[in-house]
């Protein structure tokens, strides 16, 4: 089959040239293009593709819980064209006032700890009790690995079949601050949707759990049995962020180990000062291939967040998360300001050459390219 390609949607109108990515004409039939298994417990408002939607057509169809809709808003949000951010924070203004009803849970752990596995696991304990579970994720990474988190939709097979589930990869490039402010974002639209549970998954690598526990109510850290600290990248620093540690692949011959490793962290993090007031962080095992131990986790965090809700710290916590995200955006725009702006662009490269160098020292370098910087309305004005 020829594939037809055509520019993505983030792209401004009219730009020319070719694009690292392209967006394949959808499949025909119904969900991943499996005839007849169409998905979703109301079928989703048929739109067509070729029309752009209003900030309103947005609103109606994510409070709808249309799941074809909440994925182009999510889309829209995704977008990096400026002519495309103005219609976004239209649509997340209208939406905010259903934002914030969910439990938002975060899951880090190393490649193969199992966590794809594990959602899937949790996902459908939740979703077979009622419950409606968005899945996200935040990989900074992912436009060089190509999506290793959520990329391949084959991964969660069964929930991504689920109609009381919605999984959405990572968005793709930029920065971490990028990444996730557009997983911010899109976890509002999915609460708006009536996502009751939203799950946020990253890799244990670098910083991005630091931005994912900024962003989430309960923290799981996903670890794997027989593995050493070091085998796991997990530092101390990890561990302190974690509302629970969960030994993953309890199960055959693993188990007893699995029970020992935990019992090893269980001692460990008595000595650590646990993220949550209030909150003793467990040390739990369970099989995302059995299922066994999935229950007694998800009581974990039920009872974390009654606990949390009664005492105040859970309402303390979204509000200085929401503060914490308006000066990491302002951060994260003048960082851009400061490093478009044609005359730093120019005088940065000479700045670095003398300090590598050694003819000017950081401090001077700083100086004259803030003073530069400053002198920026003057030279707008001219
Ligand atoms: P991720 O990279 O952290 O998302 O890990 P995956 O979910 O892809 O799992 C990595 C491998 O571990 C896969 O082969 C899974 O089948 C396997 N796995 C995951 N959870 C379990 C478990 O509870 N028990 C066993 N025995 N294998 C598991």
């Amino acid at each position: 089959m020829k594939k037809e390609r055509r520019k993505p949607d983030w792209a401004e109108p009219g730009l020319p040239g070719t694009f690292a990515s392209s967006v394949v004409k959808g499949v025909e039939g119904g969900h991943d293009g499996v005839p007849g298994s169409s998905s979703g417990p109301a079928p989703d408002t048929p739109v067509s593709r070729r029309r752009g939607l209003t900030a309103d057509d947005y609103v109606r169809g994510v409070r709808e819980g249309d799941r074809t809709i909440l994925a182009r808003a999510i889309t829209l949000i995704e977008s990096n064209a400026l002519s495309h951010a103005a219609l976004a924070q239209e649509v997340l203004t209208e939406l905010l006032p259903l934002t914030g009803n969910s439990v938002r849970i975060g899951i880090t752990g190393v490649p193969g700890a199992g966590k794809s596995t594990f959602i899937e696991a949790i996902g459908l304990h939740l979703t077979h009790s009622g419950h409606r579970v968005a899945v996200l994720a935040v990989d900074p990474s992912s436009s060089l690995t190509r999506g290793s988190v959520l990329g391949d939709k084959t991964r969660m097979e069964k929930l991504a079949r689920d109609s009381h589930c919605f999984i959405r990869p990572s968005p793709s490039g930029g920065t971490l601050g990028g990444v996730a402010r557009k997983t911010r974002e899109s976890m509002l639209l999915c609460e708006a949707a009536g996502y009751d549970v939203v799950i946020v998954e990253t890799v244990g690598v670098g910083q991005s759990e630091i931005t994912v526990r900024s962003m989430v109510d309960f923290f799981l850290l996903l670890l794997l049995t027989g593995a050493g600290d070091e085998l796991q990248g997990i530092k101390k620093g990890v561990m302190e962020l974690a509302d629970a540690v969960v030994i993953n692949k309890a199960d055959g011959e693993n188990k007893l180990r699995a029970e020992a490793t935990r019992a090893e962290f269980a001692h460990a993090l008595h000595f650590l000062t646990p993220p949550t007031q209030g909150w003793t962080t467990p040390a739990l095992t369970c099989s995302a291939i059995t299922g066994e131990g999935i229950a007694r986790l998800w009581e974990s965090v039920i009872a974390f967040c009654d606990q949390t809700r009664t005492s105040g710290v859970f309402l303390d916590r979204r509000r200085a998360q929401m503060l914490e995200w308006v000066h990491s955006m302002v951060d994260e725009h003048l960082h851009t300001l400061f490093y478009a702006d044609p005359a730093i662009v120019e005088l940065l490269p000479r700045l670095e050459h003398e300090v590598t160098q050694g003819t000017l020292t950081a401090a001077s370098a700083v100086r004259k390219l803030i003073s530069t910087f400053e002198q920026r309305p003057q030279r707008n004005q001219k």
